[in-house]
Protein backbone atom coordinates (compact mmCIF):
# COMPACT_ATOMS: atom_id res chain seq x y z
CA UNK A 1 0.00 0.00 0.00
CA UNK A 2 1.38 3.52 -0.74
CA UNK A 3 2.11 5.81 1.76
CA UNK A 4 -0.01 8.21 2.17
CA UNK A 5 2.65 11.25 3.32
CA UNK A 6 5.29 10.25 0.61
CA UNK A 7 4.78 12.42 -2.76
CA UNK A 8 7.01 12.02 -5.88
CA UNK A 9 6.75 16.24 -5.34
CA UNK A 10 6.23 18.86 -2.60
CA UNK A 11 5.78 21.86 -3.89
CA UNK A 12 5.96 24.66 -0.91
CA UNK A 13 4.30 27.62 -1.37
CA UNK A 14 1.13 28.74 -3.93
CA UNK A 15 1.84 31.99 -5.23
CA UNK A 16 2.49 32.30 -9.11
CA UNK A 17 4.89 29.74 -9.14
CA UNK A 18 3.52 27.37 -6.67
CA UNK A 19 0.70 27.16 -8.77
CA UNK A 20 1.47 26.55 -12.08
CA UNK A 21 4.30 23.89 -10.53
CA UNK A 22 1.51 22.45 -9.03
CA UNK A 23 -0.53 22.22 -12.22
CA UNK A 24 2.75 20.74 -14.34
CA UNK A 25 3.44 18.21 -11.71
CA UNK A 26 -0.50 17.03 -11.44
CA UNK A 27 0.04 16.96 -15.74
CA UNK A 28 3.03 15.18 -15.66
CA UNK A 29 0.75 12.28 -13.62
CA UNK A 30 3.34 12.40 -9.89
CA UNK A 31 1.78 12.49 -7.07
CA UNK A 32 1.88 16.25 -5.37
CA UNK A 33 1.43 17.99 -2.63
CA UNK A 34 1.11 21.59 -2.09
CA UNK A 35 2.21 23.47 1.53
CA UNK A 36 1.05 26.62 1.66
CA UNK A 37 1.03 28.91 4.74
CA UNK A 38 -1.61 30.61 4.00
CA UNK A 39 -5.77 30.27 3.75
CA UNK A 40 -5.57 30.96 0.22
CA UNK A 41 -3.60 30.47 -3.08
CA UNK A 42 -1.44 33.23 -3.64
CA UNK A 43 1.65 34.31 -1.80
CA UNK A 44 2.77 37.84 -2.09
CA UNK A 45 -0.88 38.30 -3.52
CA UNK A 46 -1.98 36.47 -0.52
CA UNK A 47 -0.64 38.40 2.40
CA UNK A 48 0.40 41.79 0.53
CA UNK A 49 -3.27 42.81 0.98
CA UNK A 50 -2.96 46.23 2.31
CA UNK A 51 -5.10 48.67 0.51
CA UNK A 52 -3.64 50.11 -2.08
CA UNK A 53 -1.97 47.04 -3.42
CA UNK A 54 -1.54 47.18 -6.82
CA UNK A 55 0.85 45.65 -9.56
CA UNK A 56 2.85 47.69 -11.07
CA UNK A 57 3.06 45.09 -14.69
CA UNK A 58 0.23 45.31 -16.97
CA UNK A 59 -2.05 43.02 -15.75
CA UNK A 60 -2.57 41.28 -19.32
CA UNK A 61 1.47 40.69 -18.96
CA UNK A 62 1.44 39.63 -15.51
CA UNK A 63 -0.59 36.60 -15.99
CA UNK A 64 0.50 32.92 -17.22
CA UNK A 65 1.33 32.41 -20.75
CA UNK A 66 1.01 28.76 -20.78
CA UNK A 67 -2.77 28.24 -21.96
CA UNK A 68 -4.54 30.22 -24.73
CA UNK A 69 -7.90 28.98 -22.84
CA UNK A 70 -7.06 29.87 -19.42
CA UNK A 71 -6.11 33.36 -20.69
CA UNK A 72 -9.15 33.70 -22.78
CA UNK A 73 -11.23 32.54 -19.63
CA UNK A 74 -10.39 35.34 -17.63
CA UNK A 75 -11.00 39.13 -18.27
CA UNK A 76 -8.97 41.95 -16.14
CA UNK A 77 -10.59 44.82 -15.63
CA UNK A 78 -7.88 47.38 -15.66
CA UNK A 79 -4.68 47.79 -16.81
CA UNK A 80 -2.80 47.27 -13.60
CA UNK A 81 -4.28 44.66 -11.47
CA UNK A 82 -5.44 45.31 -7.68
CA UNK A 83 -4.71 43.12 -5.29
CA UNK A 84 -7.77 41.59 -5.10
CA UNK A 85 -7.81 40.70 -8.63
CA UNK A 86 -4.78 39.12 -8.68
CA UNK A 87 -5.71 36.70 -6.16
CA UNK A 88 -9.32 35.78 -7.88
CA UNK A 89 -7.20 35.48 -10.66
CA UNK A 90 -5.21 32.83 -8.98
CA UNK A 91 -8.33 31.42 -7.17
CA UNK A 92 -9.45 31.24 -11.07
CA UNK A 93 -6.79 29.17 -12.31
CA UNK A 94 -6.35 26.78 -9.13
CA UNK A 95 -10.23 25.91 -9.34
CA UNK A 96 -9.60 25.64 -13.18
CA UNK A 97 -6.83 23.28 -12.97
CA UNK A 98 -8.41 21.08 -9.93
CA UNK A 99 -5.21 21.84 -7.86
CA UNK A 100 -6.85 23.12 -4.46
CA UNK A 101 -7.80 19.61 -2.81
CA UNK A 102 -3.29 19.07 -3.96
CA UNK A 103 -2.80 21.91 -0.81
CA UNK A 104 -2.54 22.11 2.82
CA UNK A 105 -3.51 25.40 3.80
CA UNK A 106 -2.36 27.27 7.16
CA UNK A 107 0.44 25.43 7.73
CA UNK A 108 4.00 26.40 6.97
CA UNK A 109 7.05 24.24 6.41
CA UNK A 110 9.79 25.23 9.39
CA UNK A 111 11.83 21.97 8.67
CA UNK A 112 13.18 19.64 6.12
CA UNK A 113 16.22 17.47 5.84
CA UNK A 114 17.55 14.86 3.35
CA UNK A 115 18.55 11.08 3.90
CA UNK A 116 17.36 8.50 0.89
CA UNK A 117 14.40 11.23 0.81
CA UNK A 118 12.84 14.79 1.28
CA UNK A 119 10.82 14.67 5.07
CA UNK A 120 9.68 18.16 5.11
CA UNK A 121 8.01 19.48 8.92
CA UNK A 122 5.24 21.90 9.13
CA UNK A 123 4.50 24.39 12.27
CA UNK A 124 1.42 21.68 12.43
CA UNK A 125 3.92 18.97 13.11
CA UNK A 126 2.75 17.23 10.33
CA UNK A 127 5.46 15.34 8.48
CA UNK A 128 5.71 14.61 4.62
CA UNK A 129 8.23 12.76 2.67
CA UNK A 130 9.13 13.83 -0.73
CA UNK A 131 11.47 12.38 -3.67
CA UNK A 132 11.56 16.12 -5.22
CA UNK A 133 10.84 19.85 -3.04
CA UNK A 134 10.36 22.50 -5.47
CA UNK A 135 10.43 25.73 -3.13
CA UNK A 136 8.34 28.19 -4.36
CA UNK A 137 8.56 30.45 -1.31
CA UNK A 138 8.98 33.97 -3.11
CA UNK A 139 11.13 36.63 -3.13
CA UNK A 140 9.65 39.08 -1.72
CA UNK A 141 7.80 37.10 1.06
CA UNK A 142 9.78 37.30 4.51
CA UNK A 143 8.56 40.05 6.27
CA UNK A 144 10.88 42.14 8.14
CA UNK A 145 10.36 45.12 11.11
CA UNK A 146 12.67 46.97 12.40
CA UNK A 147 13.59 46.00 16.67
CA UNK A 148 12.12 49.25 17.21
CA UNK A 149 13.08 49.98 21.44
CA UNK A 150 9.57 50.01 23.06
CA UNK A 151 7.74 49.24 20.44
CA UNK A 152 5.91 46.00 22.85
CA UNK A 153 4.81 49.08 24.75
CA UNK A 154 3.46 50.66 22.58
CA UNK A 155 -0.50 50.60 22.91
CA UNK A 156 -2.37 51.22 19.48
CA UNK A 157 -2.69 48.63 17.11
CA UNK A 158 0.17 47.81 14.99
CA UNK A 159 -0.27 46.41 11.59
CA UNK A 160 2.54 44.93 8.48
CA UNK A 161 1.98 45.69 5.27
CA UNK A 162 3.39 42.25 4.08
CA UNK A 163 1.11 40.43 6.61
CA UNK A 164 -1.94 42.88 6.46
CA UNK A 165 -5.05 41.48 8.58
CA UNK A 166 -8.45 40.09 6.54
CA UNK A 167 -10.14 42.19 9.43
CA UNK A 168 -10.85 45.87 8.47
CA UNK A 169 -8.09 48.21 9.61
CA UNK A 170 -9.82 51.93 10.04
CA UNK A 171 -8.02 54.84 9.27
CA UNK A 172 -10.67 57.04 9.86
CA UNK A 173 -10.32 59.17 12.91
CA UNK A 174 -7.53 57.74 13.88
CA UNK A 175 -3.69 59.32 14.06
CA UNK A 176 -1.69 56.92 12.04
CA UNK A 177 2.27 56.47 11.60
CA UNK A 178 3.94 54.89 8.75
CA UNK A 179 7.09 53.65 8.57
CA UNK A 180 8.99 52.96 5.38
CA UNK A 181 8.73 54.54 2.05
CA UNK A 182 9.31 52.19 -0.40
CA UNK A 183 6.68 50.59 -3.03
CA UNK A 184 3.88 49.25 -0.63
CA UNK A 185 4.14 52.47 1.61
CA UNK A 186 3.99 54.62 -1.31
CA UNK A 187 0.66 52.85 -2.88
CA UNK A 188 -0.75 52.76 0.39
CA UNK A 189 -0.26 56.64 2.41
CA UNK A 190 -2.43 58.48 -0.30
CA UNK A 191 -5.44 55.97 1.27
CA UNK A 192 -4.71 56.39 4.71
CA UNK A 193 -4.28 60.08 4.00
CA UNK A 194 -8.02 60.33 3.26
CA UNK A 195 -9.33 59.32 6.55
CA UNK A 196 -7.21 59.51 8.57
CA UNK A 197 -7.73 62.69 11.24
CA UNK A 198 -3.32 63.03 11.19
CA UNK A 199 -0.85 60.77 9.50
CA UNK A 200 2.73 60.94 9.88
CA UNK A 201 5.29 59.47 6.98
CA UNK A 202 8.66 58.39 8.52
CA UNK A 203 11.31 58.68 5.70
CA UNK A 204 14.51 57.40 6.03
CA UNK A 205 15.28 57.40 2.25
CA UNK A 206 13.14 58.84 -0.21
CA UNK A 207 12.59 56.99 -3.35
CA UNK A 208 11.33 58.15 -6.76
CA UNK A 209 7.80 57.19 -7.70
CA UNK A 210 5.94 57.68 -10.76
CA UNK A 211 2.07 57.99 -10.85
CA UNK A 212 0.88 55.08 -12.56
CA UNK A 213 -1.89 55.66 -15.09
CA UNK A 214 -4.66 53.57 -14.40
CA UNK A 215 -7.33 52.54 -16.82
CA UNK A 216 -10.23 50.31 -17.16
CA UNK A 217 -10.06 48.12 -19.72
CA UNK A 218 -13.17 49.19 -22.49
CA UNK A 219 -14.53 45.88 -24.63
CA UNK A 220 -12.20 47.52 -27.16
CA UNK A 221 -9.51 47.18 -25.29
CA UNK A 222 -10.27 43.88 -24.31
CA UNK A 223 -10.64 43.32 -27.96
CA UNK A 224 -7.34 44.11 -28.59
CA UNK A 225 -5.55 42.59 -25.75
CA UNK A 226 -7.13 39.17 -27.87
CA UNK A 227 -6.06 40.35 -30.85
CA UNK A 228 -2.74 41.11 -29.90
CA UNK A 229 -2.48 38.50 -27.44
CA UNK A 230 0.46 35.64 -28.88
CA UNK A 231 2.79 38.63 -30.22
CA UNK A 232 2.41 40.51 -26.89
CA UNK A 233 3.64 37.27 -25.08
CA UNK A 234 6.13 35.81 -27.42
CA UNK A 235 7.94 39.20 -27.25
CA UNK A 236 8.18 38.89 -23.58
CA UNK A 237 9.50 35.41 -23.82
CA UNK A 238 12.33 37.49 -26.01
CA UNK A 239 12.50 40.54 -23.60
CA UNK A 240 14.93 41.14 -21.04
CA UNK A 241 12.67 42.23 -18.39
CA UNK A 242 9.45 39.62 -19.74
CA UNK A 243 7.27 42.67 -20.98
CA UNK A 244 6.92 43.87 -23.94
CA UNK A 245 8.20 47.41 -23.53
CA UNK A 246 11.02 48.98 -25.51
CA UNK A 247 13.12 52.05 -24.45
CA UNK A 248 12.90 55.00 -26.78
CA UNK A 249 15.08 53.74 -29.63
CA UNK A 250 17.85 56.27 -29.84
CA UNK A 251 20.32 57.43 -26.95
CA UNK A 252 19.02 60.92 -25.31
CA UNK A 253 22.94 61.97 -26.65
CA UNK A 254 21.41 62.05 -30.10
CA UNK A 255 18.72 64.35 -29.35
CA UNK A 256 17.99 67.72 -28.66
CA UNK A 257 17.09 69.32 -25.20
CA UNK A 258 13.88 69.63 -26.31
CA UNK A 259 13.58 66.09 -27.88
CA UNK A 260 14.95 65.02 -24.90
CA UNK A 261 12.26 66.50 -22.93
CA UNK A 262 9.45 65.22 -25.41
CA UNK A 263 10.44 61.72 -24.55
CA UNK A 264 10.74 62.09 -20.38
CA UNK A 265 7.27 63.68 -21.22
CA UNK A 266 5.66 60.84 -23.07
CA UNK A 267 7.37 58.39 -20.38
CA UNK A 268 5.89 60.08 -17.65
CA UNK A 269 2.33 60.40 -19.11
CA UNK A 270 3.07 56.83 -19.71
CA UNK A 271 3.96 56.20 -15.99
CA UNK A 272 4.85 53.44 -13.27
CA UNK A 273 7.96 52.00 -13.25
CA UNK A 274 8.60 51.69 -17.36
CA UNK A 275 9.90 55.40 -16.76
CA UNK A 276 12.50 53.26 -15.30
CA UNK A 277 13.68 52.55 -19.12
CA UNK A 278 12.94 55.74 -21.14
CA UNK A 279 16.05 55.86 -22.69
CA UNK A 280 18.27 52.68 -23.77
CA UNK A 281 21.30 53.73 -22.27
CA UNK A 282 19.59 55.33 -19.22
CA UNK A 283 21.01 52.55 -17.05
CA UNK A 284 24.42 52.12 -18.03
CA UNK A 285 25.22 55.93 -18.42
CA UNK A 286 25.02 58.41 -15.48
CA UNK A 287 24.25 60.84 -17.53
CA UNK A 288 21.34 59.88 -19.63
CA UNK A 289 20.53 58.89 -15.87
CA UNK A 290 20.73 62.53 -14.75
CA UNK A 291 18.39 63.84 -17.28
CA UNK A 292 15.65 61.18 -16.14
CA UNK A 293 16.41 61.65 -12.64
CA UNK A 294 16.59 65.29 -12.27
CA UNK A 295 13.32 65.60 -14.45
CA UNK A 296 11.71 63.63 -11.54
CA UNK A 297 12.75 66.07 -9.23
CA UNK A 298 11.40 68.80 -11.14
CA UNK A 299 8.03 67.31 -11.08
CA UNK A 300 8.47 66.25 -7.07
CA UNK A 301 8.89 70.31 -6.46
CA UNK A 302 6.45 71.32 -8.97
CA UNK A 303 3.88 68.85 -7.10
CA UNK A 304 4.62 69.43 -3.38
CA UNK A 305 3.75 73.21 -2.41
CA UNK A 306 6.38 73.39 0.10
CA UNK A 307 9.94 73.68 -0.87
CA UNK A 308 11.29 72.40 2.98
CA UNK A 309 8.68 69.23 2.29
CA UNK A 310 9.63 68.93 -1.48
CA UNK A 311 13.68 68.72 -0.65
CA UNK A 312 13.24 65.94 1.60
CA UNK A 313 10.60 64.10 -0.96
CA UNK A 314 13.31 64.19 -3.24
CA UNK A 315 15.93 61.46 -3.79
CA UNK A 316 19.63 62.55 -3.22
CA UNK A 317 21.43 59.11 -2.52
CA UNK A 318 21.09 56.57 -5.68
CA UNK A 319 20.31 56.80 -9.55
CA UNK A 320 17.11 56.91 -10.69
CA UNK A 321 16.27 52.87 -11.21
CA UNK A 322 18.72 52.04 -9.27
CA UNK A 323 16.36 50.87 -6.92
CA UNK A 324 12.92 49.89 -8.33
CA UNK A 325 10.82 53.05 -8.91
CA UNK A 326 7.92 53.13 -7.27
CA UNK A 327 4.66 53.72 -8.92
CA UNK A 328 1.90 56.01 -6.80
CA UNK A 329 -1.84 57.38 -7.18
CA UNK A 330 -1.33 60.93 -5.85
CA UNK A 331 1.65 60.01 -3.27
CA UNK A 332 3.52 63.45 -3.25
CA UNK A 333 -0.08 65.70 -3.59
CA UNK A 334 -0.75 63.67 -0.18
CA UNK A 335 1.79 66.12 1.36
CA UNK A 336 -0.14 69.22 0.45
CA UNK A 337 -2.01 68.74 3.32
CA UNK A 338 -2.19 70.01 6.65
CA UNK A 339 -2.98 66.79 8.35
CA UNK A 340 0.19 64.83 6.98
CA UNK A 341 3.53 65.26 8.15
CA UNK A 342 6.57 63.75 7.06
CA UNK A 343 9.33 63.09 9.31
CA UNK A 344 13.19 62.83 7.75
CA UNK A 345 14.30 60.55 9.79
CA UNK A 346 18.31 60.81 8.22
CA UNK A 347 18.18 64.44 10.16
CA UNK A 348 15.40 63.06 12.92
CA UNK A 349 15.67 59.37 14.18
CA UNK A 350 13.88 57.45 15.82
CA UNK A 351 14.79 57.14 19.59
CA UNK A 352 12.32 54.62 20.76
CA UNK A 353 8.29 54.02 21.24
CA UNK A 354 5.88 54.37 24.07
CA UNK A 355 2.55 53.35 25.17
CA UNK A 356 1.51 56.25 22.83
CA UNK A 357 3.61 57.80 20.83
CA UNK A 358 7.15 57.30 18.74
CA UNK A 359 9.68 59.21 19.88
CA UNK A 360 12.26 61.19 17.63
CA UNK A 361 15.29 62.92 18.47
CA UNK A 362 13.47 66.43 18.00
CA UNK A 363 9.65 65.10 19.23
CA UNK A 364 7.06 62.85 20.63
CA UNK A 365 4.46 61.85 17.71
CA UNK A 366 1.06 60.51 18.86
CA UNK A 367 -0.33 57.62 17.06
CA UNK A 368 -3.34 55.51 17.26
CA UNK A 369 -2.00 52.94 14.27
CA UNK A 370 1.63 51.99 13.34
CA UNK A 371 1.70 50.36 10.18
CA UNK A 372 5.41 49.02 9.29
CA UNK A 373 5.91 49.23 4.93
CA UNK A 374 9.30 48.02 5.89
CA UNK A 375 10.22 45.52 3.90
CA UNK A 376 11.85 41.83 3.31
CA UNK A 377 14.37 39.77 3.94
CA UNK A 378 13.96 39.18 0.16
CA UNK A 379 15.18 36.64 -1.82
CA UNK A 380 16.91 34.42 0.46
CA UNK A 381 14.85 34.94 3.81
CA UNK A 382 12.03 32.46 2.97
CA UNK A 383 14.30 29.75 2.80
CA UNK A 384 16.79 30.51 5.32
CA UNK A 385 14.37 30.90 8.08
CA UNK A 386 13.44 27.06 7.19
CA UNK A 387 15.54 24.44 8.85
CA UNK A 388 17.16 23.03 5.63
CA UNK A 389 19.48 20.44 6.05
CA UNK A 390 20.83 18.34 3.02
CA UNK A 391 21.71 14.56 3.37
CA UNK A 392 26.14 15.38 4.33
CA UNK A 393 24.64 17.64 7.18
CA UNK A 394 24.66 20.99 5.16
CA UNK A 395 22.28 23.85 6.02
CA UNK A 396 20.94 26.54 3.92
CA UNK A 397 22.08 29.34 6.71
CA UNK A 398 25.70 27.85 6.72
CA UNK A 399 26.23 27.27 2.86
CA UNK A 400 24.67 30.55 1.61
CA UNK A 401 26.55 32.12 5.15
CA UNK A 402 28.45 34.28 2.60
CA UNK A 403 25.47 34.61 0.19
CA UNK A 404 23.35 32.92 -2.25
CA UNK A 405 25.43 30.28 -4.14
CA UNK A 406 23.66 28.46 -6.54
CA UNK A 407 23.57 26.80 -10.02
CA UNK A 408 21.38 28.75 -12.45
CA UNK A 409 19.62 30.08 -8.92
CA UNK A 410 18.12 27.13 -9.26
CA UNK A 411 19.27 24.35 -7.52
CA UNK A 412 22.08 24.39 -4.49
CA UNK A 413 25.38 22.13 -4.10
CA UNK A 414 24.61 20.15 -0.53
CA UNK A 415 20.75 20.07 -2.02
CA UNK A 416 20.15 17.36 -3.99
CA UNK A 417 16.56 16.80 -5.74
CA UNK A 418 15.73 20.28 -4.10
CA UNK A 419 14.80 23.44 -6.26
CA UNK A 420 14.84 26.90 -5.46
CA UNK A 421 11.88 28.92 -7.91
CA UNK A 422 12.49 32.83 -8.48
CA UNK A 423 15.26 32.98 -5.93
CA UNK A 424 18.79 34.66 -5.90
CA UNK A 425 20.32 34.14 -8.56
CA UNK A 426 17.44 34.36 -11.18
CA UNK A 427 15.58 37.57 -12.85
CA UNK A 428 12.86 37.25 -10.95
CA UNK A 429 12.30 40.53 -9.40
CA UNK A 430 13.98 42.70 -11.93
CA UNK A 431 11.44 40.96 -14.64
CA UNK A 432 8.12 39.95 -15.12
CA UNK A 433 7.46 37.31 -11.69
CA UNK A 434 4.61 35.61 -13.47
CA UNK A 435 6.30 35.13 -17.00
CA UNK A 436 9.92 34.43 -14.79
CA UNK A 437 7.49 31.51 -12.27
CA UNK A 438 6.37 29.97 -15.61
CA UNK A 439 10.05 29.54 -17.29
CA UNK A 440 11.11 28.57 -13.51
CA UNK A 441 8.91 25.89 -13.59
CA UNK A 442 8.61 24.70 -17.02
CA UNK A 443 12.72 24.35 -16.55
CA UNK A 444 12.66 22.68 -13.37
CA UNK A 445 9.89 20.56 -14.04
CA UNK A 446 11.70 19.14 -17.67
CA UNK A 447 14.52 18.13 -15.36
CA UNK A 448 12.97 16.48 -13.10
CA UNK A 449 10.92 14.14 -15.87
CA UNK A 450 14.62 13.85 -17.32
CA UNK A 451 15.59 12.19 -13.60
CA UNK A 452 12.07 10.05 -13.82
CA UNK A 453 13.14 8.94 -17.61
CA UNK A 454 16.52 7.99 -17.29
CA UNK A 455 15.84 6.17 -13.53
CA UNK A 456 17.93 9.03 -11.69
CA UNK A 457 17.85 9.16 -7.67
CA UNK A 458 19.63 11.89 -7.13
CA UNK A 459 20.00 15.49 -9.28
CA UNK A 460 22.69 18.07 -7.07
CA UNK A 461 24.76 20.87 -8.51
CA UNK A 462 28.19 20.79 -8.95
CA UNK A 463 30.34 22.95 -6.51
CA UNK A 464 32.15 24.56 -9.25
CA UNK A 465 29.32 25.05 -11.93
CA UNK A 466 27.91 27.19 -8.45
CA UNK A 467 30.86 28.63 -8.13
CA UNK A 468 30.61 29.99 -11.66
CA UNK A 469 27.24 30.77 -11.51
CA UNK A 470 27.74 32.49 -8.21
CA UNK A 471 30.23 34.97 -9.98
CA UNK A 472 28.16 35.01 -13.17
CA UNK A 473 25.73 36.96 -10.70
CA UNK A 474 28.12 39.02 -9.26
CA UNK A 475 30.14 39.91 -12.12
CA UNK A 476 26.52 41.16 -13.99
CA UNK A 477 24.71 42.95 -10.63
CA UNK A 478 28.21 44.33 -10.55
CA UNK A 479 28.04 46.59 -13.34
CA UNK A 480 24.79 47.99 -12.68
CA UNK A 481 23.57 51.07 -10.87
CA UNK A 482 22.33 48.99 -8.87
CA UNK A 483 25.10 47.24 -7.28
CA UNK A 484 26.56 50.44 -6.14
CA UNK A 485 24.02 51.15 -3.61
CA UNK A 486 22.64 50.18 -0.55
CA UNK A 487 19.01 48.46 -1.03
CA UNK A 488 17.31 44.85 -0.83
CA UNK A 489 18.95 44.23 -4.07
CA UNK A 490 22.19 43.83 -2.43
CA UNK A 491 20.63 42.47 1.25
CA UNK A 492 21.75 46.00 2.96
CA UNK A 493 18.29 46.50 4.42
CA UNK A 494 19.07 43.52 6.41
CA UNK A 495 21.41 43.91 9.31
CA UNK A 496 24.42 41.25 9.39
CA UNK A 497 22.86 40.26 5.94
CA UNK A 498 25.99 39.06 3.44
CA UNK A 499 26.34 41.53 0.65
CA UNK A 500 25.79 40.26 -2.02
CA UNK A 501 23.85 41.01 -5.57
CA UNK A 502 20.78 38.95 -5.38
CA UNK A 503 18.99 38.73 -8.93
CA UNK A 504 20.50 37.21 -11.94
CA UNK A 505 21.08 40.92 -13.87
CA UNK A 506 21.70 39.70 -17.20
CA UNK A 507 18.52 39.81 -18.29
CA UNK A 508 14.94 37.20 -18.29
CA UNK A 509 15.87 36.19 -22.29
CA UNK A 510 19.58 35.60 -21.40
CA UNK A 511 18.72 34.25 -18.64
CA UNK A 512 16.38 31.31 -20.38
CA UNK A 513 18.27 30.80 -22.95
CA UNK A 514 21.45 29.71 -20.56
CA UNK A 515 18.72 27.18 -18.69
CA UNK A 516 17.89 25.35 -21.89
CA UNK A 517 21.55 25.86 -23.22
CA UNK A 518 22.08 23.07 -20.01
CA UNK A 519 19.37 21.30 -20.22
CA UNK A 520 20.27 20.31 -24.37
CA UNK A 521 23.87 19.73 -23.08
CA UNK A 522 22.30 16.68 -20.39
CA UNK A 523 22.06 19.40 -17.67
CA UNK A 524 25.73 19.71 -17.26
CA UNK A 525 27.11 21.51 -13.71
CA UNK A 526 24.79 18.45 -12.30
CA UNK A 527 25.75 15.57 -10.35
CA UNK A 528 23.07 13.17 -11.53
CA UNK A 529 23.23 9.83 -9.60
CA UNK A 530 21.33 6.07 -9.91
CA UNK A 531 21.08 4.15 -6.61
CA UNK A 532 24.43 2.65 -7.60
CA UNK A 533 26.24 4.50 -10.38
CA UNK A 534 26.32 7.70 -11.62
CA UNK A 535 25.45 8.76 -14.99
P1 LIG B 1 11.12 48.25 0.55
O1 LIG B 1 11.19 48.74 -0.82
O2 LIG B 1 12.25 47.44 1.07
O3 LIG B 1 10.87 49.51 1.47
C1 LIG B 1 11.01 49.42 2.85
C2 LIG B 1 11.00 50.80 3.41
O4 LIG B 1 11.11 50.70 4.83
C3 LIG B 1 12.18 51.64 2.95
O5 LIG B 1 11.77 52.95 2.78
C4 LIG B 1 13.15 51.51 4.11
O6 LIG B 1 14.06 52.55 4.22
C5 LIG B 1 12.18 51.51 5.26
N1 LIG B 1 12.77 50.96 6.47
C6 LIG B 1 13.22 49.71 6.67
N2 LIG B 1 13.70 49.60 7.92
C7 LIG B 1 13.55 50.80 8.51
C8 LIG B 1 13.85 51.32 9.79
N3 LIG B 1 14.47 50.57 10.72
N4 LIG B 1 13.55 52.59 10.06
C9 LIG B 1 12.96 53.35 9.11
N5 LIG B 1 12.66 52.93 7.88
C10 LIG B 1 12.95 51.66 7.59
O7 LIG B 1 9.81 47.37 0.80
P2 LIG B 1 8.41 47.44 0.04
O8 LIG B 1 7.93 48.82 -0.05
O9 LIG B 1 7.52 46.46 0.68
O10 LIG B 1 8.75 46.96 -1.41
C11 LIG B 1 9.60 45.84 -1.63
C12 LIG B 1 9.54 45.46 -3.09
O11 LIG B 1 8.31 44.80 -3.34
C13 LIG B 1 9.55 46.60 -4.06
O12 LIG B 1 10.85 47.06 -4.34
C14 LIG B 1 8.89 45.99 -5.28
O13 LIG B 1 9.80 45.22 -6.01
C15 LIG B 1 7.86 45.07 -4.63
N6 LIG B 1 6.56 45.75 -4.55
C16 LIG B 1 5.92 45.98 -5.71
C17 LIG B 1 4.71 46.61 -5.70
C18 LIG B 1 4.03 46.84 -7.00
O14 LIG B 1 4.04 46.00 -7.86
N7 LIG B 1 3.43 47.96 -7.19
C19 LIG B 1 4.15 47.04 -4.51
C20 LIG B 1 4.83 46.79 -3.33
C21 LIG B 1 6.03 46.14 -3.36
P3 LIG B 1 15.51 52.45 3.57
O15 LIG B 1 15.30 52.58 2.10
O16 LIG B 1 16.29 53.53 4.18
O17 LIG B 1 16.04 51.09 3.93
Amino acid sequence: MSDPDSFDVVVVGTGFTGICALHRCQRAGWSVLGIEAGDGVGGTWYWNRYPGARCDVESVDYSYSFDGALQASWRWSENYATQPEIRSYLEHVTDRFGLRDLIVFGERVVAAHYDDRWVLTTDAGRRVRARFVIMATGSLSAPQVPDLPGLADFAGEVVLTAVWPERQVSFAGRRVGVIGTGSSALQLVPIVACDATELTVFQRTANYSIPVRVMPYSEQDQQQIQYNYSERRAKSWRAAAGTPHDSYPVSAHCLSPEEQREVLDASWQKGGVLFAKTFPDQNTDIRVNDLARAYVEEKIRSIVKDPSIAADLVPVDHPIGAKRICSDLGYYEVFNNDHVRLVNLRREPIKEVNARAIVTADREIELDLLIFATGFDAMTGALTRIELTGPRGDTITNLWRHGPFTYLGVAVPGMPNLFVLNGAGTPSVLANMALTAEQQVNWTIDLIAYCVTHGIDEVEPRADAARKWTDHVALVGGKTFMAQINSWYVGANIEGKPRAFLPYAGGFATYTQTCEAVAERGYDGFVLTRRSRTA
